[in-house]
């Protein structure tokens, strides 16, 4: 029994099986074709014990001498001594049923598999795996697949459900022959059984890396399903049609510019002239602009949004978070709204006759522009000419999220602009989001200073607390940002009071606010205010200030145990500070360190570029996180791997193109083989 289910609590019941099994991704006979072995046991020959090796993985048969039960202060263990003649292992188990009391009684013959290893007696075997050795029984002649299992699913039952489905499913290969000799890759069936089944001989070390014709068969067929379908979705795209954009006249954008406190940066002009180009085709524009915090995304949207109400379109802009999506709102409507341009809110927690207002607004084209949260694009959300969506911190929202929002409209596509700090991967530029453009702001607007990092142990707290205090009384501001417990709301709750009753404590005198995310969003917005208006000195608050919080007079962050947080939150959330014209500083308040807890700290101490940060972040978590993918439950390559098989994406590549010009209800059929529903995925 798995390790997890000791651990569950008494009278907890586990999920049903195909619960469990859905959640391992294993529905369909052909999910568990697909369900490939993490590593193998070789239990195909046998090893006589007197030639057993220490710190190997062996399998020996024999007969039990001895076997007792041994009372040690931690409970009781049952050993016994197994020898075939050759010289003897000590078999021990440090828990034990009493089914395994029979199987080791004295007398019996056994065959043992695990690990081998020095023991205080001897040889010794730790919970091995045991049978009974039956006389003359054959060994196997394949290696012992071990598949990713879940709780309560035994290895036993996924080999024998997956050998069953090996002999159910006609594994079918769609790929022409004359491919496969070319690139002498192996049947798809061949290929799969391989896998699964290793004959003696077979390369633990080719399996183990994936480079054997077998693996290289599984990534080709994997890059060739990803190339069409990128193909199809592409051809589809260009069949939709946009508003053009290109008002001959516009007044908007063009007083909109004049009355900014600030002139664009060189790095925001170009990136606007990109997306003013992309505005005025009839193909929907899809584009991320990509720009290091406080690179000043904001205006650009804004300007955006601008030219489409000159031209007589809706534009919307949606942010992840409630406190972001007011920050957008307020400002917008500091800088639109003198403009005589109608501006509305669409939030999650507003009251109804509010909302059915907006809505109605949104619906007549009254409302020229909507901000707001995901309310945007709930169903009960209609636009009359919806010419622009813009989201925010696009990394935040999941495919399906992100799709709603270009959807949302009558009988044409709307453009897309999304904004984004966390760039993203060549590899993922050059597949999925091959049909994505990109403009990068990389220039921060002047005068600005860099940010000072520093990491300090949490034993020193005193010592940052005065500087605190020698801040504040020089008429700065600080975040004290509160651990991350856990993604629960009500734990968040719980941590962050205790940290603010922490706080106003240690700074009798300062005035401390709170801001957590279980605050209703008029509450929030009353705290955020404050602390803008200089009206709080300290402001304790947990991540939801990570995202586009602009408070320029705030000059020092504290992180509270900063080695929990991700390399690109962390930025994020010190993006915060710096924001003005005074020197700003930021503290890693830090707990205990691993060694590569401190190289990651030592990352964000080190560069102040967000582009540079999200690199080491992205080759930390991998890029599913980057898609969203993980909150869309669609999945990415899993077998081939962009950087490591570029030499096969290539051959991929060149194949699909040909395949869809030859046979191009074969190659559809291969690619949804492979991604079912991938059409909707890859347009996001
Ligand atoms: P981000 O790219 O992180 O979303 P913001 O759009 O919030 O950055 O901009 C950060 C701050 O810089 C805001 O206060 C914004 O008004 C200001 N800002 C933007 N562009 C400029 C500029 N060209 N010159 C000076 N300040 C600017
Ligand atoms: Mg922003």
């Amino acid at each position: 029994m798995p390790l997890a289910a000791y651990m569950r609590k008494k009278g907890e019941k586990l999920p049903p099986l195909s619960e469990r099994l859905a959640k391992l991704g294993l529905n369909k006979d052909w999910d568990y074709v697909f369900h490939l072995p993490l590593r193998y046991e070789d239990e195909t020959s046998l090893t006589p014990i007197g030639q057993l090796e220490p710190g190997s993985t062996q399998q020996c048969e024999g007969e039990v001498l001895r076997s007792e039960r041994i009372r040690r202060p931690s409970g009781e263990q049952l050993q016994a001594v197994v020898s075939d003649g050759t010289g003897t292992v000590t078999v021990r188990l440090l828990h034990f049923y009493p089914s395994q009391i029979k199987q080791l009684a004295v007398g019996q013959k056994i065959r043992l598999y695990g690990p081998v290893r020095d023991g205080f007696l001897g040889l010794e075997m730790l919970h091995p795996k045991i049978r009974a050795a039956l006389e003359g029984a054959a060994l196997p002649s394949t290696l012992t697949p071990v598949y990713p299992a879940g709780e309560g699913i035994t290895q036993n039952w996924l080999r024998k459900r997956i050998a069953r489905a090996l002999l159910d499913v006609e594994i079918k290969d769609l790929l022409p022959a004359e491919v496969l000799n070319r690139l002498h890759l192996p049947s798809l069936d061949a290929a799969l059984r391989y896998i699964h089944h290793p004959p003696v001989g077979a390369s633990l070390q080719a399996l183990q890396d994936k480079t054997d014709p077998a693996w290289e068969r599984l990534k080709f067929d994997e890059l060739v399903a990803q190339q069409i379908a990128l193909r199809h979705s592409r051809a589809l795209k260009a069949l939709c049609r946009a508003p053009q954009i290109a008002p001959e006249k516009h007044p908007i954008t063009d007083k909109l510019l004049e009355l900014l406190p600030f002139s664009l940066t060189g790095a925001q002009k170009r990136v606007v002239g990109e997306i003013r180009a992309d505005l005025a085709k009839i193909i929907p524009m899809n584009r991320l602009v990509q720009g290091d915090v406080g690179s000043g995304k904001t205006v650009i949207a804004a300007l955006a949004a601008a030219l489409t109400i000159d031209a007589g379109y809706q534009a919307a802009l949606m942010a992840p978070t409630e406190i972001l999506a007011e920050q957008h709102y307020e400002k917008i409507c500091q800088w639109l709204k003198p403009l005589g341009i109608k501006i509305v809110w669409l939030g999650g927690k507003q009251k109804s006759r509010q909302k059915n207002e907006n809505l109605e607004a949104i619906a007549s084209g009254e409302a020229q522009l909507i901000v707001g949260t995901h309310a945007l694009i709930q169903d009960s959300v209609r636009f009359a000419n919806l010419g622009l969506s813009i989201v925010d911190e696009q990394h935040r929202f999941g495919v399906a999220q992100r799709l709603a929002l270009r959807e949302s409209s009558g009988n044409h596509m709307p453009h897309l602009l999304m904004l984004s700090a966390t760039p993203i991967p060549r590899t993922l530029a050059m597949s999925y989001l091959a049909d994505l453009d990109v403009s990068v702001v990389d220039e921060l607007p002047a005068g600005r200073q860099p940010i000072t990092t520093k990491l300090v142990s949490l034993t020193r707290k005193n010592e940052i607390i005065a500087t605190i205090a020698q801040q504040v009384a020089q008429g700065r501001q600080v975040y004290w940002v509160c651990p991350l417990i856990e993604e629960s709301e009500k734990i968040d709750l719980t941590a962050a009071t205790e940290t603010y009753e922490d706080i106003k404590s240690l700074l009798p005198g300062l005035r401390i606010g709170l801001v957590h995310g279980a605050l209703a969003p008029e509450d929030k917005q009353t705290v955020m205010q404050s602390f803008k208006d200089g009206e709080i000195d300290v402001l304790v608050a947990t991540t939801v200030i990570e995202v586009g919080v602009d408070v320029p007079n705030a000059t020092l962050m504290v992180i509270e145990h900063a080695e929990r947080f991700g390399l690109a939150q962390l930025h994020q959330l010190r993006g915060r500070v710096g924001r003005g014209a005074e020197k700003s500083f930021c503290i890693l308040l830090y707990g205990e360190l691993s060694e590569t807890g401190r190289e990651r700290l030592k990352v964000i101490r080190e560069t102040n570029d967000g582009f540079e940060i999200a690199r080491r972040d992205l080759e930390i978590r991998g890029p599913g996180e980057f898609l969203g993918a993980r909150q869309s439950g669609v999945p990415l390559l899993r077998f081939a791997n962009l950087e490591e098989d570029s030499a096969l994406l290539e051959s991929a590549r060149d194949f699909a193109l040909q395949w869809l010009a030859k046979d191009p209800e074969r190659a559809k059929q291969h690619a949804r083989r492979w991604f079912s529903g991938y059409e909707k995925f890859l347009e996001a």
